[in-house]
């Protein structure tokens, strides 16, 4: 899949998913668009799947299962990944989850998840990077891909994230990325992804307040390529939301592969099941159940129609990120 972005120029939507519900419309909307694409869950994002006041680790566990079983089922190819893993869930999250990949390759069978990001953003950068460099070297052996991130993602999402940070520490420097190649290579120490931030603020803001800068992604790239010829960053958009097509367009020429969605994703599904509400009010709000309307009551009925939401807005993505039409599945 990586291949395919990279040498043709698109990127893959990764979509942040809290349940069987919202796993299914991202997964839906990758196959009404014939795209591969990957689901993530947060380490906020696990804890709620395991039940409202769950265990991360059992969360992420029953999400890979259920994103395994369930992605066999559509034509397209489904990677499984976990979004933002701050240092201190480390040990209690990102390497019990390797660990139970290893006993997984040990049989024979594909690791847990695809791939893994670890956010050593809020560390120093040298420190960051020998933290990335120790699981780029399990995950290697793994074949699992690691995410990076070099630079902070501005903003808040589950918890993480830069909010109130100063504006330069929001643009990564070549300096910073080419430290990044000396530690982590270029490939052949492990494929790793790379949240090299421009600007980007996670959440949704007013147009304007954002300054995106995506002119250092290609100004890595070529740094990259001066002291390494032939290598290439494969980057990760966080933070796209609101962002133009212009910006979008901007950001995979650069060399973008993967472009995380969560807060319009959540928006489309949550208005699905809203409208249902609203024209279903007195079926949904009776005082008991015998005076309301079973049709309009039962989950699967709003479900359905968040599901379908957000499933279109996943496809939208698809089609502005180039991934449509070109699953490796389907060729
Ligand atoms: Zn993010």
């Amino acid at each position: 899949m990586l291949d395919g972005a990279a040498d043709g120029g698109y990127a893959f939507p990764a979509v942040n998913v809290t349940s069987s519900q919202t796993l299914n419309a991202a997964m839906r909307g990758f196959a009404d668009a014939g795209s591969d694409g990957i689901v993530q869950v947060t380490v906020g994002g696990a804890r709620y799947l395991a039940g409202a006041d769950g265990d991360g680790l059992t969360g992420a566990r029953a999400f890979a299962a259920l994103g395994r079983e369930l992605a066999a089922r559509y034509p397209v190819a489904i990677a499984l990944h976990t979004d933002h893993c701050p240092p201190e869930h480390v040990d209690s999250f990102l390497r019990p989850l390797l660990d139970a990949s290893e006993e997984r390759v040990g049989r024979g069978e594909p690791p847990l998840f695809n791939s893994h990001m670890f956010d050593g953003s809020t560390l120093a950068l040298a420190e960051n990077l020998s933290v990335s460099e120790e699981l780029l070297e399990r995950c290697r052996e793994l074949e699992i891909i690691l995410e990076v991130e070099c630079g902070v993602v501005g903003g808040e999402e589950d918890g993480i994230g830069g909010e109130g940070v100063e504006s330069e520490r929001l643009y990564t420097t070549p300096e910073d990325l080419l430290e990044v190649a000396a530690t982590l290579g270029t490939g052949e120490r492990g494929r790793y992804l790379l949240a090299a931030t421009f600007g980007n603020v996670h959440g949704v803001y007013p147009a304007g307040h954002v300054k995106l800068r995506p002119e250092i992604l290609a100004d890595g790239q070529a740094a990259l390529a001066r002291a390494h010829p032939g290598a290439r960053f494969e980057y990760v958009f966080h933070g796209s939301s609101g962002s133009s097509p212009e910006e979008l367009r901007a950001a995979v020429s650069g060399g973008v592969v993967k472009v995380n969605l969560d807060s319009e994703t959540q928006f489309a599904f949550t208005r699905g099941a809203a409208e249902h509400m609203v024209s279903q009010r007195d079926g949904v709000l009776a005082s008991e159940p015998a005076l309301g309307d079973k049709k309009a009551f039962d989950p699967r009925a709003w479900g359905a129609k968040a599901e379908a939401g957000m499933a279109a807005r996943v496809a939208e993505a698809c089609e502005q990120l180039g991934s449509a039409g070109r699953s490796i599945a389907l060729s």
